[in-house]
C-alpha cells in the first residue's frame, strides 16, 4: 500500500445523542474507511454503540438538502443563498411590521445542542428575531430538571448527575441508559458502568413498567405503573423520614425546607400509596431502607419520570431523595460536574421564588427560560388574535414527529403565512416550508459539546475539528443564523465559533492549567479534568448559596398528586391501556432513521403488549391492532413480550415516516407509526408545561 492509499485517522466526539463518545475516523481520498472507538478518550475509554457508523451514511447520503430550496407550484426550486436571504429579510420583516414581533416564532429541535455552532450563535438569533415565541425540544422531555434546578439551586442548569462509578448504589427511575448511555447525565458504555456497580458489591434498581435493558442487567426491577413515579419517591421520602435516617450530609448546614418537605409529605406513607403504584408498602420499605443504609447511594429518574403529568414532582423529589440520604455533593452521590465552558458560574444569583413565569398567550403554560411549552405551539398557530404565530422558523428540528399531538401540529403548519427550516432533511415538518436551508451536520462540522459537558460523569474536554468540507451549497448552522441575522438588519460580525470557545475555555475554571482551543487542538483525543469533585457550595445560584429543599412551587402541587391516587376508574373504564414510549439502541431522533446502516436494526414498528392482555383481548403476536387515544389512532402489529407490565402499552418513538412529500427515501420504506398520533397536547405536567406523553389512557382493537 503507499503512502497516498494509506487511511488516515481523524479523532472527534459522536454527536448523535449526549454520551459525547470519542471515534477513530479512518478515511482515504475525501471517503470513511471505517469509525471505531477512541479508546484514549478519556471520557468514553473505547465505548460507541452502533449509531456511530452511521455518521458516514449522513455524509454520502443523496437524500440530503444540498443547496437552498424554494417552494413553487411545480415543486421545489434550486436558488441561491443570496436569493434565500432576500425572500426571508423582505418576509419576515414585512409580517413583523404588519403583526409584531412576536407574529414569528421560532422552534429549535435537539441536535442544536449538540452543535457548538448553533449553540453558541442561537441565542444571537433570537435575539435579533425579537420574538417571545420561542419553543424547543426541551419542553418534550427535560423542562421538569430544569425547573426542579431552577427552584433548588437557582439556576435550570445546576443539575447534578450521578457519580456513577463510584456510587454503591443507584436507584433507576424510568430511564433506560444501557440503551441511551445516559441523559442529563452523559455517561458512555453504561451496560459495563452498571456491571461495575454490581461488581464492586453494590446494587443497581430499577422502577420501570418495562423490564427494559438496564432492568436485564440490574440487582431488581419493578414493574410501576405509569405515571406513579412521584407518589413512589414520595414513600420512600417518608420511610427514610420515619425510620429516624435521615442524614444531611456535607451539605447540612445548606439546607432550608427540611420541615416542609417533612410536613407536606406526612400522608404519604407506602401503605397509603402501594395500590396506585403497583409495588408492595414491604418492597417499598426494604427499598427506601437498603437506600438509606447503603454507603452512597443516588436516585437518577429521566424520561418515564419527565415526560408525564407529574414531571416536575419526580424531579423535585429524585434531588430531594438524594439529599435527604446524605447523598447530595458527595463521591458516590450526586454531584455538581464543573465543564471547561461553564455555563452556570454565567447565570446570575437569583432567588426563585421571586420569579413569576411568563404565560402563553391561549393557555396560559408557564415559560421557562425564554421558550413556552411545545405542547401549545398549536394552539399559538391557530389561535387568532394579537401575538399569533403567522411565520415559523425551524432549526434541526421536526415537532411533527417529536411532539405531543403531532397531527395537530401538522396541520398547524400547513397554515402558517410563511416558514423557513434549517434541516439537512426534507422531513415531515420541514415539508411544510416555503424555504428550505441546508445545514452540514456530524463529521462536516467542528465539535465541542456546549451542553452536555455540564451533565456529564466527568470532567473534560475535547474540540473536533470538521474531517470532511460541506458539499454542494451547505453551510453551518451558524454561518445561516448569522445570514439570518444579518438579512432580518442585524450589523455583521467576524465572529466565529472557535472564537467564543477559546475565549470560554480561557476565562473558564481550568484557565490556570492554560486551557484554550489551541491547547485542545494539541489534544485530540481529548483532556481528562477528572472525577466529580464536591463542588456545591461554589456552584449553586441561589442568592444565599443554600439549597431550597422544599420550594413552594412543588409543595403546592402536592394536593394533584393525592387526588391522582383516587382518580382514573372513568378514563380506565374507555381506555384501559396506559401508553409508554421507548428508545431503540439503533435509532436516536427522526433524522437518524435515513441511515442505512441504522435502519436494517430498526425492525417493525410495533405496539408491546403483555401475554395475558394479549389473551383476554384474543390477540396473536404480530397481529394488526388499532390503538385508540382521544385524539386519534394508529394501526400496528402486536408484539407479545412478557416484559412489559400488564395493562401498559409502549411503541417506540419517532417513527411515521409515511406522510407525503418527505425527502428521506429509506426512512420511507420502512415508515412505522408515529407514537405522536396518538398523545395529546392538551396532556401536559401543568406545574412545568412538559407534555405528558407517557401514561396516555389508550385502548386496544384488534383486526
Ligand atoms: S452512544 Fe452512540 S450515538 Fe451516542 S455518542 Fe456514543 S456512539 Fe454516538
Amino acid at each position: 500500500m503507499t503512502a497516498a492509499q494509506t487511511p488516515q485517522k481523524h479523532y472527534r466526539s459522536c454527536n448523535i445523542c449526549e454520551a459525547m463518545c470519542g471515534l477513530e475516523v479512518s478515511h482515504r481520498d475525501g471517503a470513511v474507511v471505517s469509525i471505531r472507538p477512541d479508546r484514549q478518550d478519556p471520557f468514553s475509554r473505547g465505548h460507541i454503540c452502533p449509531k456511530a457508523v452511521a455518521l458516514q451514511d449522513f455524509h454520502i447520503d443523496e437524500d440530503r438538502v444540498r443547496t437552498p430550496l424554494r417552494r413553487t407550484a411545480d415543486g421545489w426550486q434550486p436558488i441561491g443563498w443570496e436569493q434565500a436571504f432576500t425572500e426571508i429579510g423582505q418576509r419576515v420583516r414585512a409580517i413583523q411590521q404588519q403583526h409584531g414581533a412576536d407574529s414569528v416564532g421560532v422552534y429549535l429541535g435537539n441536535p442544536n445542542a449538540h452543535n457548538l455552532g448553533s449553540a453558541l450563535f442561537l441565542p444571537r438569533f433570537q435575539k435579533t428575531l425579537g420574538s417571545r415565541n420561542r419553543y424547543s425540544s426541551a419542553s418534550a422531555d427535560q423542562l421538569p430538571h430544569h425547573v426542579a434546578a431552577s427552584q433548588m439551586f437557582g439556576a435550570g442548569l445546576a443539575i447534578a448527575v450521578p457519580d456513577i462509578d463510584r456510587t454503591d448504589f443507584l436507584l433507576i427511575i424510568g430511564a433506560n441508559p444501557a440503551v441511551s448511555n445516559g441523559s442529563l447525565m452523559s455517561a458512555p458504555g453504561m451496560p459495563a458502568r452498571l456491571k461495575a456497580i454490581i461488581g464492586r458489591g453494590g446494587r443497581v434498581v430499577v422502577i420501570d413498567p418495562r423490564r427494559t435493558e438496564t432492568a436485564k442487567l440490574a440487582s431488581e426491577h419493578f414493574a410501576i405503573r405509569p405515571e406513579a413515579d412521584a407518589l413512589l419517591l414520595c414513600a420512600l421520602i417518608r420511610t427514610i423520614i420515619d425510620d429516624g435516617r435521615v442524614d444531611l450530609g456535607d451539605v447540612a448546614d445548606m439546607v432550608d425546607g427540611y420541615a416542609t418537605l417533612d410536613a407536606a409529605t406526612a400522608d404519604f406513607t407506602p401503605e397509603r400509596v402501594a395500590g396506585a403504584v403497583g409495588i408492595s408498602a414491604a418492597d417499598i420499605r426494604r427499598l427506601a431502607r437498603a437506600f438509606a443504609a447503603a454507603p452512597s447511594a443516588v436516585c437518577y429518574s429521566r424520561m418515564g419520570a419527565s415526560t408525564q403529568s407529574f414531571g416536575g414532582l419526580c424531579q423535585w423529589l429524585t434531588v430531594a431523595l438524594n439529599v435527604i440520604s446524605g447523598n447530595f455533593d458527595r463521591a458516590g452521590g450526586a454531584m455538581f460536574p464543573l465543564p471547561a465552558l461553564d455555563l452556570l458560574a454565567r447565570v446570575p444569583r437569583s432567588d426563585p421564588a421571586l420569579r413569576k413565569p411568563p404565560r402563553s398567550r391561549v393557555r396560559g403554560l408557564p415559560g421557562y427560560s425564554g421558550e413556552f411549552p411545545v405542547a401549545t405551539l398549536a394552539d399559538e398557530i391557530l389561535t387568532e388574535g394579537d401575538g399569533r404565530i403567522r411565520a415559523l422558523f425551524t432549526i434541526a428540528g421536526n415537532p411533527v414527529l417529536s411532539a405531543p399531538g403531532g397531527d395537530r401540529l401538522d396541520g398547524a403548519l400547513a397554515r402558517l403565512d410563511f416558514m423557513v427550516a434549517v434541516d439537512i432533511y426534507l422531513n415531515e415538518t420541514t415539508r411544510h416550508a416555503d424555504i428550505v436551508l441546508p445545514a452540514t451536520t456530524g463529521l462536516e462540522i467542528a465539535q465541542y459539546d456546549v451542553y452536555f459537558n455540564s451533565f456529564a460523569v466527568r470532567n473534560t474536554a475535547k474540540y473536533s475539528p470538521p474531517l470532511f468540507a460541506a458539499r454542494g451549497a451547505q453551510r453551518h448552522d451558524w454561518q445561516i443564523l448569522k445570514g439570518l441575522m444579518a438579512c432580518l438588519g442585524a450589523a455583521e460580525d467576524s465572529t466565529t465559533p472557535e472564537d467564543l470557545l477559546d475565549a470560554a475555555l480561557r476565562a473558564g475554571p481550568y484557565k490556570d492549567l492554560g486551557l484554550s482551543l489551541d491547547a485542545l487542538l494539541a489534544h485530540p483525543h481529548g483532556i481528562d479534568l477528572g472525577p466529580l469533585r464536591p463542588c456545591a457550595r461554589a456552584r449553586l445560584r441561589t442568592p444565599d448559596g443554600r439549597i431550597r429543599l422544599a420550594p413552594a412551587l412543588f409543595v403546592d402541587d402536592l394536593p394533584r398528586l393525592r387526588a391522582a391516587l383516587d382518580a382514573d376508574s372513568a378514563t380506565r373504564r374507555d381506555y384501559p391501556f396506559r401508553l409508554i414510549g421507548r428508545r431503540l439502541i439503533w435509532n436516536h431522533n427522526t433524522w437518524t432513521h435515513n441511515a442505512r446502516r441504522l435502519l436494517k436494526g430498526a425492525g417493525p414498528i410495533t405496539v408491546q403488549l403483555h401475554p395475558d392482555d394479549a389473551r383476554r383481548l384474543g390477540i396473536a403476536d404480530g397481529q394488526l391492532v388499532t390503538v385508540r387515544a382521544r385524539s386519534g389512532r394508529l394501526r400496528l402489529p402486536a408484539e407479545l413480550d412478557g416484559d412489559i407490565a400488564p395493562g401498559v402499552v409502549s411503541i417506540a418513538q419517532g417513527w411515521g415516516h409515511d406522510r407525503p412529500g418527505i425527502g428521506m427515501r429509506h426512512a420511507a420504506a420502512q415508515p412505522g407509526a408515529s407514537i405522536n398520533s396518538l398523545t395529546d397536547d392538551a396532556r401536559i405536567d401543568p406545574l412545568t408545561g412538559n407534555a405528558a406523553f407517557n401514561g396516555t389512557p389508550v385502548a386496544l382493537d384488534p383486526d
